[in-house]
């Protein structure tokens, strides 16, 4: 155990940020390094309790207390070793996991929790400056080869763990780089891409080879992945964006989320020399709550905006949890992003109406109707406020209000049945095509980064198998800590 009073002497610290007027001029990380004394206080915060519940809180069952100890005791390796044994990219998770750990964290019940994932990034980033994350080559190789189809984080933690069993891993990616949504969704200051490429560059190494500019189905046939690989993972995500038809949706300047972020994203990797979608002295609305919306507001801000407003359909949370939403569940809580620091509106219980356009066919505002929740029958229904109709002033739209599941076409080529929701039908990571598999937002629906990698690496598990005769030395989550479907309310 790391200091066996420590979550008594010390308080939950994390590393300050930079202030929003100075931030909202770059897209750099926003968060400003951490003394080692304070990250050590932080692991001493670790009660290395009984039943330690922030491994069940991880769908990855990171070994939380584990690696406190280890860094409390400035044990790098032994603290990287563990947890590299859960989580292929704890570089990526440690900048923008939304840590359901934490929610069910023990300390959490009648103080702050633990700051483990300021812990798990300041272990990976230690990793790479003591030279400990360094390339791992497989010993022996089994002859078999593996496409991986999508190189977003459940592509690349399938690639990793099938790579490391010895088969021969090929990824395909259809954009010019590798990452996913990590690359082309995430804004740079939530996730700067140099860390995504320091990672793949040691993957390169180990042996993985990456075919970017590669669409399956359109440079690259169904059959002959088919025919020249032994086993399939499909991991190309669920990026269908749900529209919102209503009246004026044509106008000019309404935009689904990604058209702006994954645009500006090209635009600091020097791929396209401007964002086609400009907010600099617009009035921009962001529709939707989530954390695409909250991308929004950053990223329009950076651009200069006069003003921006986001709207919510669902009601205010409440400001801690209620007795109906008790410790360790994820709390339903009003969450203030460093995005909505660096200044937003925000209205919640709203109902969108109609765009109103300009003879030119531009977006000149958004009705909207304020909205009452009620308990139906067991269910939540609202009806509308007579009297608070209004049009709110709008030159830019975003829509950010979730996504309906895989883009068509991939999985017809590869003729793997569909459910009614638009997701393949799934059987432990196994379509109904032999030697295909499934893995991440393509198979759940849209969800978390961290949830990405906990399904590349059990979908690698069945991909080994199959490819073994049924046997697997890759490591396997414990399934009976966690309920696959309970992190509905954390998707983005
Ligand atoms: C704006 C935004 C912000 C987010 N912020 C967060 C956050 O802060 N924290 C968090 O945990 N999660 C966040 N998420 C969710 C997270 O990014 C996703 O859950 C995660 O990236 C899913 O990983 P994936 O590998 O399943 O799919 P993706 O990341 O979507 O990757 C799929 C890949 O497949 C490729 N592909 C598709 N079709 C083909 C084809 N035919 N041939 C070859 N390649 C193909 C795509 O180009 C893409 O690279 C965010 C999502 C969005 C949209
Ligand atoms: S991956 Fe996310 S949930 Fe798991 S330990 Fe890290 S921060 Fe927590």
């Amino acid at each position: 155990m790391a200091d066996k009073e420590g979550f008594l002497k010390y308080r939950r610290e994390l590393p300050k940020s930079r202030p929003p007027k100075d931030r909202i001029n770059d897209y750099k990380e926003i968060y400003q390094p951490l003394d080692p004394k304070v990250l050590n206080q932080q692991a001493a915060r670790c009660m290395d309790c009984g039943i330690p519940f922030c491994h069940n809180g991880c769908p990855l069952g990171n070994v939380i207390p584990e690696f406190n100890d280890a860094v409390y005791h400035n044990e790098w390796e032994l603290a990287f070793q563990i947890l590299k044994s859960t989580n292929n990219f704890p570089e990526f998770t440690g900048r923008i996991c939304p840590a359901p750990c934490e929610a069910s964290c023990v300390l959490g019940i009648n103080k702050d929790p633990v700051a483990i994932e300021l812990i798990e990034k300041n272990i990976a980033e230690k990793a790479y400056e003591l030279g400990i994350a360094k390339p791992r080559i497989p010993e022996e190789r089994t002859g078999k080869k593996v496409a991986v189809i999508g190189s977003g984080p459940a592509g690349l933690a399938a690639a990793d763990q099938l790579n490391q069993a010895g088969h021969e891993v090929t990824v395909f990616e259809k954009d010019k780089q590798v990452g996913g949504l990590l690359r082309y969704g995430i804004p740079d200051f939530k996730l700067e891409k140099w860390v995504i490429d320091r990672r793949v560059e040691i993957m390169k190494e180990e042996g993985l080879i990456i075919s970017t500019d590669t669409e399956v189905g359109f440079n690259i046939k169904a059959e002959n992945i088919l025919a020249n690989y032994d086993a399939v993972v499909l991991a190309t995500g669920a990026q269908m964006p749900r529209d919102l038809p209503i009246d004026g949706r044509d106008a000019k300047g309404v935009y689904f989320a990604m058209e702006f972020l994954g645009k500006q994203n090209q635009v600091i990797a020097g791929e396209i020399s401007e964002n086609p979608i400009n907010a600099a002295g617009k009035h921009v609305l962001v529709i939707g709550g989530g954390d695409t919306g909250s991308d929004c507001i950053g990223t329009s801000n950076r651009h200069g905006a006069a003003s921006i407003t986001q709207l919510e359909l669902l009601p205010k949370p409440p400001s801690a949890r209620t007795e109906l939403n008790p410790w360790p569940e994820w709390p339903m809580t009003l969450r203030t992003s460093s995005s909505h620091e660096e200044g937003a509106e925000r209205f919640w219980s709203v109902l969108t109406k109609a765009f109103t356009k300009n003879e030119k066919g531009e977006v000149t505002g958004l009705q909207i109707v304020e909205i009452e929740w009620k308990e139906e029958g067991g269910r939540m229904k609202f009806v509308e406020i007579p009297g608070t109709e209004r049009v709110l002033p709008c030159d830019l739209a975003f829509l950010a209000i979730g996504y309906l599941g895989p883009k068509t076409g991939l999985l017809e080529a590869f003729e793997v049945d569909l459910q009614a929701n638009s997701l393949p039908k799934s059987n432990n990571y196994k379509s109904n095509v032999p030697g295909v598999f499934l893995a991440g937002d393509m198979r759940r629906g849209q969800s978390l980064v961290v949830w990405a990698i906990a399904e590349g690496r059990e979908c690698a598990v069945e991909v080994d198998k199959y490819l073994n005769g049924g046997v697997s030395s890759l490591p396997r989550r414990d399934q009976s800590f966690y309920s696959y479907e309970s992190d509905a309310e954390m998707s983005v």
